[in-house]
Parts: structure tokens; sequence; C-alpha cells
């Protein structure tokens, strides 16, 4: 079996979009002074997806989210070259001929999404061609089914927030993730606002149940010191990327200063970034994506490196491709899971382009034993609803 060509298209949401409100999550735009950009970079409005077609007949699919215009530009010019002509059985090979080739300019950001998206196509190929799950390649079922975390509760107005939360409670989440509104430039205030929307979901949720809380990035080293103590008493299961992904140091410090665990990585690349966060103990939980970290072949590396340093891995986003790595090993014990809603930021946009995205059932979700590949096919419904650049 060879790979007879590549094929990346750019999928831009044109339909219709729920507005941003005010604070609807901390984000690293917010350090500067032009407020009304800050939530405008935070969205996600395009898709790039990747299909391969080998000499046998399978289509291989894969996608990418991060600057999908540039995603498909990478592909085009220096990746297809590089894996047309080639047994897509070799992935290991084709993975490092892919990093070593783009490695003067790619390593990290969108050149390792670009790649991750060929390497996600190249697995649903070889799933396709045995007729098995990504996941059973990958070391098989080592779960009943995956338990997964209600990922939304951006900071609204409390009481829409609380409701939000009954809502998902009541469909049988027993883990949650909420953003914070406010960071460094909001004073004192902006803590309080914080602390109240902490209380608020837990006074929905209980105590028995998982909160997790969400930063994205919003906040500074100085700012996360002063809040993480106030943030204990609410028993947070983690606390989400509070400064930039490259200020390392300033993970280990927040890591090290609280029983509140540290986690991020949705924004770190490659087998050499994470063993760089687990060797300086940044974080105790990964979230790598398995779609901008290397692919299949990179994140199977990445779990088996978390395994051995006893750190859980939970990737970011949820989506078919995290949840075949997830299903496969005993070192990730859950799935982050977005419920379809109406085009937000554009977490959501995955159901509008593909079906056969698990849906979370009491807190869990499943993969079919009998669907080979990654099980995802293109969806027709929305198709006229996108700009579609060839
Ligand atoms: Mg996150």
């Amino acid at each position: 079996m060879k790979i007879k060509s590549v094929r990346a298209r750019v999928f831009e949401w044109k339909g219709k979009t729920v507005p941003p409100q005010g604070n609807f999550c901390s984000n690293a735009m917010d350090m500067l002074y032009a407020p009304q950009e800050t939530m405008s970079t935070f969205r996600f409005h395009g898709w790039t997806v990747v299909e391969i077609e080998t000499d046998t007949g399978v289509v291989g699919l894969g996608n990418v989210a991060l600057a999908p215009r540039i995603a498909k530009a990478i592909v085009d010019q220096y990746l297809a070259p590089l894996v047309i002509g080639q047994d897509p059985w070799d992935y290991e090979y084709l993975s490092q001929r892919m990093y070593r080739a783009t490695h003067a300019w790619g390593r990290k950001g969108v050149g390792m999404a670009a790649i991750s998206a060929v390497d996600l196509a190249i697995w649903d190929i070889l799933g396709k061609s045995v007729g098995k799950p990504v996941f059973k390649l990958l070391g098989g079922r080592t779960k009943e089914k995956i338990p997964c975390y209600y990922s939304k509760l951006y900071r609204t107005d409390l009481k829409a927030m609380q409701a939000e939360a009954k809502t998902f409670l009541d469909q049988g989440f027993r883990a949650f993730k909420m953003r914070f509104g406010y960071g460094p430039k909001h004073g004192q205030q902006g803590v309080v606002e914080n602390l109240k929307s902490v209380e608020a979901v837990r006074e929905v949720i209980g105590y028995d149940n998982d909160l997790m809380l969400e930063c994205y990035m919003g906040w500074n080293v100085e700012y996360a010191k002063r809040i993480l103590p106030k943030l204990e008493r609410f028993e947070p299961r983690w606390l989400e990327e509070p400064v930039i992904a490259d200020d390392i140091d300033g993970y280990a410090e927040l890591n090290a200063l609280t029983s509140i665990p540290i986690s991020g990585g949705e924004h770190e690349f490659t087998l050499y970034g994470f063993k760089q966060l687990l060797d300086r103990k940044a974080v105790s939980v990964v979230q790598y994506d398995t779609n901008r970290v290397g692919g299949i072949t990179m994140a199977h590396k990445i779990n088996a490196l978390c395994e051995a340093y006893s750190v859980p891995v939970i990737p970011h986003a949820g989506q078919m491709h995290n949840y075949h790595l997830t299903m496969s090993t005993l070192a990730s014990p859950m799935s982050e899971y977005f419920p379809m809603f109406d085009v937000e930021v554009g977490n959501e946009l995955f159901y509008y382009i593909f079906d056969g995205e698990p849906v979370a059932k009491d807190g869990f979700l499943d993969l079919d034993d009998n669907v080979p590949g990654l099980g995802l096919t293109l969806k027709t419904q929305y198709l006229n609803q996108f700009d579609i650049i060839e």
C-alpha cells in the first residue's frame, strides 16, 4: 500500500455564531491594553481537513484547528511531497521524516499541528486497511467506557452559570470545568469576582463532584500566587494554564505552591516539550491535543512518558483523535468533553464538520469496537454554511 495523494482543505464557518460576552474567559491578550481585541483572538472558526488516499483506494481523514490556512499551506508545500509514494505502515519513519525535514522552522506551533493532521490521516488509513478502530492498534481497550468532564461554563451571569451547571449535572456529568473571567488588570475586584464564580458553581455541583478551573493563560505568576491560596478551600481537581505556555518556571513555581495541581500542555508540542514539563514538575496533569502535538505517533510516546512519571494525561478538547489515545492507555483516566452547541468560541465546530463523534451519556462515552480507523466521516448537513478553500 502506497500513499497516492494528499488533499488539504480549509473549512471556514460562515453560519450563525453566538456573540462573545464581556469577560467570558481570561486569555493571554488580557495583559495588553486593547480590551476589544482580547476576545476576538479567542475564536477558532476554521478547521483544516486533510484527506490522504492510497493506491488501494483507502482514504484517511486528519484534521487540525490551529491557524488553518497556514496549516494547509504547510501540508501542501512541505508535507505532501514527503509522504506521497510512501507506505503508511512506515508511520514512525514518516513522522520522523516530517519532523526533521521541517525542523528549522517547525518544532512547535503550526508546523507540528500540520504534521499532526497528516499523521492522523495515516492512522485512519491503517485502521481502515485492517478493519480495526485506531485504539485497537495502540493497545486496545483499557477501560469499559471513558469518563468525561463537561467543559464550558464560560464566565457569564452567576445565575446563568449555575443553571448551566445544573442542566449538565442532571444529565449525569460528575466533573465540570469552568472559566475565569478576570485577571491581573481587574485588580482585587476581579479576584473577588473570580472567587464568587467558583463558589456559585460549587454551590450547585457540591463537593462530591469534580471541579476544574481554567485560566487559558490569562494570568501572570504574581496574580496566580495571590489567588491560588484563596481557591484551595474550593478543592479544585486542577487549575489550568495559569500563565503563558513558555513560562515553564512559572508553572513549576505555582505547581509547588499550594495543594492545587496545575495542568497544561494544550499549547505544548512533541515528546521533548512534554519531557521538559515533566522533568521540571511544571504540571501535574498533561493536556496535549493529538491534533497539535504531532499526531497519534507522537501522542502515543507522550502517553508512555507520562505513565513512567505517574502523571495523568487528560487531553485537550475531547474529539475522536484524542479519545482513541485515552481509551488505549491507563495513564489517561478521563476525557474533556465539549457538547454540541451553537457555534461560539469554535470548539463546537468539530460536530459541524464531522460525523461519528461520540455523544456522552451519563458522563461517559464509548468507542465502537467495530468502526475501523478513527471513525469520522465528513458531514454534509452544514456544508453550505462553510466557505471551503481548496
Ligand atoms: Mg484549556
